[in-house]
């Protein structure tokens, strides 16, 4: 029995569903976040864009182009883990009994959270030294202006990097499907929302507030303006243990919070 015909046959069969969910979620979320800010413009409720700049519609286009080709790459790691999982390389529980119990699930996610942060910090860090940001990283950082298509806008090696973390993940720490859906759920909601260029986290977001451990859409926009500071994702920790936090973070997140206007070109350019 040859194994390469029944390997293609099973990525003939599994890899265009993975392919679906993969678009979907991107092009379900981005749409959301961006029909949300125009919604919200419209009716004139929540604050103006955090910059002065406005993206150009060939940025939206490369935004999406770059992140159709990172959901190609990621159906394609998505179709390693299945195949993995079913050459027995890869366990997955598939009940809460085999996963350990709900008390083993809940610290499973909240282990996942953590891990995904701490490896996007320090692969981005990695990222922005010269051995692999022109290569790797610029392309991401091409959206000076971000929107929510930037999601995935990534370069080729940069989409890798983000796809094999949920392997390695999986093969040190046996993980419910239900644990990993709601990770790349909560994954690409934060995703979208730091790439939305409007700031709508409420105040308590605040450093020094009680929600100031989690990242907000200023936080990543100034590493978008910047290049050089803010690079967690979900958490703020490890910008704050590595001093590596904008200096005016809290500041610019409070106007930001309360503009109602986009900022004058005048007051753009002080900064
Ligand atoms: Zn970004
Ligand atoms: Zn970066």
């Amino acid at each position: 029995m040859a194994v390469v015909p029944s390997a293609l046959e099973l990525f003939l069969r599994v890899w265009p569903a993975i392919f679906l969910v993969d678009l979907g979620q991107y092009v379900v979320a981005a749409a959301v976040m961006a029909l949300l800010i125009l919604v919200a413009a419209w009716l004139g409720f929540g604050p103006g864009p955090i910059q002065a700049k406005r993206p150009k519609g060939r940025d939206y286009s490369r935004e999406i182009g770059l992140s159709l080709r990172s959901v190609l790459i990621f159906s394609l790691n998505g179709f390693g883990i299945y195949a993995a999982m079913e050459f027995g390389l890869v366990a997955i529980p598939l009940t809460v009994e085999a996963a350990g119990g709900w008390v083993a699930i809940v610290a499973t996610f909240i282990g996942i959270l953590l891990a995904h942060d701490a490896w996007f910090y320090w692969t981005h860090r990695l990222m922005h030294g010269p051995a692999m940001w022109r290569r790797v990283h610029q392309a991401h950082h091409r959206s000076h202006v971000p929107t929510p298509f930037a999601a995935y806008a990534f370069g080729i090696g940069e989409a890798w990097v983000q796809a094999i973390f949920l392997p390695l993940f999986l093969l040190i720490v046996p993980t419910h499907p239900g644990v990993i859906s709601l990770f790349m759920l909560v994954m690409i909601v934060r995703n979208v929302m730091g790439h939305a260029g409007v700031e709508f986290h409420p105040a308590i977001f605040a450093p020094g507030r009680a929600l100031g451990w989690l990242t907000t859409t200023t936080h990543h926009d100034l590493h978008h303006q910047t290049g050089r500071w803010n690079f967690g994702f979900y958490f703020t920790f490890w910008d704050r243990l590595m001093g590596t936090e904008h200096p005016d973070y809290a500041q610019r997140f409070l106007e930001a919070r309360l503009r109602k206007r986009p900022l004058g070109a005048q007051e753009a350019a002080t900064r």
